[in-house]
């Protein structure tokens, strides 16, 4: 927990620069003769040397122990956390039927919906919020943020907002962009707004009409520690809604059940995020762990 992820260590640094020091010192500086003599005078950079090499040692054991511990609870990336994301709905259809499953094997979901499915469908909406599941902004009418204007970016997401405080009255900081594209430009603005920016790790790819067995397959290969799922329960590929989602919904139980028996626990994305310290310094959420299929692929 607060553990800076990818950043090496200064103790690393402070030994690495020693060890150069040494080697460079007793390889070209010095010869063989002269060596004992010389040697008092690294005393002091072989001491912290060796302080620093203990102190790294300790603070490894410290965080990560040795060997298997049951029974301890650790935040932080051994822990198998996943999340289960659906973007474009709410639709009376799928959403219901995927909230039924939810309900029933007792799992919440985070929904990125697109605001105006909210306004068609705000009983499905009120209903996924009434069931304990996160709600993301995803813009009001899917539109691609790249390329558009900056009036348009605001546009969509405050219309997205204002939908979600409308019917729900509430206020959410999760957002994700419409197919996963943003810019840096794109991404400033929408930090600024005070949102967290989720993306996935892995695309179940029922969009693309994969069976159910496939999508299992799939997501079951990349499954990682803090990965999070994408779903989708509305949307089309021209459209913003009217495709089928039967094959999520038949995926989704297996789905489910595969990452339970494989020893992961499904958490909701807010709780992964809140718990697990996921938010880098610029406000992306990118899941923990090497993203396997992370990006563009919806
Ligand atoms: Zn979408």
């Amino acid at each position: 927990m607060g553990e800076k992820r990818k950043k090496i260590p200064n103790e690393f640094l402070v030994v690495l620069a020693l060890l150069f020091f040494e080697v460079l010192y007793f390889a070209f500086l010095t010869d063989w003769l002269d060596q004992w003599f010389v040697f008092r005078f690294h005393l002091p950079s072989i001491f912290i040397f060796s302080m620093t090499l203990m102190n790294v040692g300790i603070s490894y054991y410290e965080y990560h122990g040795f060997g298997p511990q049951e029974g301890i609870v650790r935040s932080g990336r051994n822990h198998p956390y996943v999340a289960l994301t659906f973007d474009d709905g709410p639709n009376p259809d799928f959403t219901n039927k995927i909230l039924d499953i939810l309900k029933e094997k007792e799992v919440k979901a985070a929904f990125f919906m697109v605001g105006k499915h909210i306004e068609k469908y705000p009983e499905v909406a009120k209903r996924v919020y009434a069931e304990g599941h996160d709600i993301g902004n995803h813009t009001y009418s899917h539109r691609d943020l790249v390329p558009a204007t900056r009036r348009t970016v605001i546009k969509e997401v405050q219309k997205c907002d204002q939908a979600i405080e409308r019917v729900l009255g509430i206020k959410t900081t999760l957002f994700r962009p419409p197919r996963g594209i943003i810019s840096n430009n794109v991404r400033k603005l929408i930090v600024a707004m005070g949102f967290t920016i989720a993306l996935w790790t892995v695309s179940a790819l029922d969009w693309r009409g994969k069976s159910s067995k496939a999508m299992v397959r799939r997501i079951m290969l990349h499954a990682n520690a803090g990965g999070v799922i994408l779903f989708h329960d509305s949307g089309a590929l021209l459209r913003t809604e009217g495709a089928s989602r039967e094959n999520t919904v038949e995926a989704l139980p297996l789905v489910i059940d595969a990452l339970k028996a494989s020893g992961f626990e499904i958490v909701l994305l807010s709780k992964m995020i809140r718990e697990l310290d996921l938010i880098e310094e610029d406000g992306i959420v990118e899941a923990l762990g090497p993203p396997s299929t992370a990006g563009q692929e919806v």
